[in-house]
């Protein structure tokens, strides 16, 4: 092991001897009371050195290599220490391609700071590539999400839409102006490949998935250029997914409200069906209106606003990256709206429906609970 503190967590005295790594409370840690000797020997944890070179410097400092030991060990354990060699075989292969890597620095950085254990950051970035997703959808909001996923380096991402790029479809970081007329399917295929860190993936990686079949997709986004399809997403349209046990999130925009989640997983959380009950037990009229909303205006552009519609993007992006990274975002189980001119997200938990076919409802809530670690660590050196 090669002990470096998390490059990504800033580090500031917090008083005389205690050091506070990290700014905001989400990842701050702080570590202290601290000796003048055990402070400089912070400054030797930047990679560079093994634990063997570490305990001998560290005896020019006055500090036993028990002290050394005990105190890297509490580092490790509170999460502040990288390992600039660590994360595995898939790590060490992405080391090697220098493009990547320098594109994917911020990511990697981002990553170290969620994920406690050395070497994390560059193993779960290594892991993406290995992910299939599947965007349905490639308007504003689907086309954007899957430019961000394959540029935040998952491996495969397809996008599947109907017809032909319509002017409106165009988005910065979406469609491209010169789309407009084309297949949007196409269109969205070579904007992925566009996006894609480093080109599309190795051939050996290519070989392998060929000889073991298609993978099986690690998520569906469901961003339908029409917002009502995931404001009151259809239970038929999911079924397949709820019978394959394929996670699903969906995101868009309907007139002026922007909606992210709920990410579904299939008879853990509440799914499209679990929305529906849920809605006609709130309002009876519910399903009459839902009937009128879904055949009415057939022909006229969806209301969509260029910043909300990027917000929305950008969010279920982070929530879909972040469940592919391992954990459960705040869009499991719930959705997350904000409605111009005023944009407060809020959300509501979409809870499981005890009539629903999905079985979401007969789950304990505590087997969904993440694992992620305490917040906040405080020791004392
Ligand atoms: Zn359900």
């Amino acid at each position: 092991m090669h002990p470096m503190l998390k490059p990504a967590l800033r580090r500031a005295w917090r008083g005389r001897n205690t050091v506070q790594f990290g700014v905001t409370p989400a990842h701050a840690v702080t570590l202290g009371p601290l000796d003048i000797a055990t402070a400089s020997f912070l400054e030797l944890l930047d990679g560079t050195r093994g634990l063997p070179l570490l305990r001998e410097e560290a005896r020019a400092l006055d500090l036993s290599d028990r002290h050394v030991d005990t105190l890297v060990k509490r580092l490790a354990a509170a999460g502040l220490l990288d390992d600039p060699r660590a994360g595995g075989p898939a790590a060490d292969a992405l080391r090697h391609r220098a493009e990547a890597m320098e594109r994917q620095r911020p990511d990697v950085a981002s990553l170290s700071v969620v994920h406690p254990e050395p070497g994390s950051g560059l193993r779960r970035l290594a892991a993406r590539r290995a992910m299939r997703v599947q965007v349905r959808g490639a308007g504003r909001v689907g086309a954007a999400i899957a430019a961000v996923l394959s540029g935040s380096g998952v491996g495969r991402v397809d996008v599947l839409d109907g017809g032909h790029t319509e002017p409106w479809d165009i988005a910065p970081g979406g469609l491209p102006a010169a789309a407009v007329g084309e297949r949007r399917d196409s269109a969205a295929r070579q904007l992925v490949r566009r996006s894609a860190v480093g080109g599309s993936p190795r051939a050996t990686e290519t070989d392998r998935r060929s000889e073991s079949g298609e993978p099986g997709l690690s998520l569906i986004v469901v961003a339908p250029r029409d917002g009502l399809a995931v404001y009151a997403p259809d239970p038929a349209v999911a079924g397949p997914w709820i019978a394959s046990g394929t996670p699903h999130l969906y995101a868009g925009v309907i007139e002026a409200t922007g909606v992210v989640g709920p990410l579904v997983l299939p008879g853990g959380t509440g799914c499209a069906g679990c929305l529906a009950l849920r809605r006609s037990d709130q309002d009876e009229q519910w399903p009459r209106m839902l009937t009128q909303w879904r055949s009415g205006r057939r022909g006229a552009v969806p209301a969509c606003d260029l910043g909300l519609a990027t917000a929305v993007a950008g969010l279920a992006a982070a929530h879909a990256l972040s469940f592919l990274d391992g954990e459960l975002p705040g869009s499991t189980g719930a959705r997350w709206e904000a409605a111009l001119p005023l944009l407060d997200w809020r959300s509501e938990r979409i809870g499981p429906h005890l009539d629903c076919s999905c079985g979401a409802a007969g789950q304990t809530e505590g087997e969904l609970t993440s694992e992620a670690g305490p917040a906040h660590d405080t020791m004392a050196g």
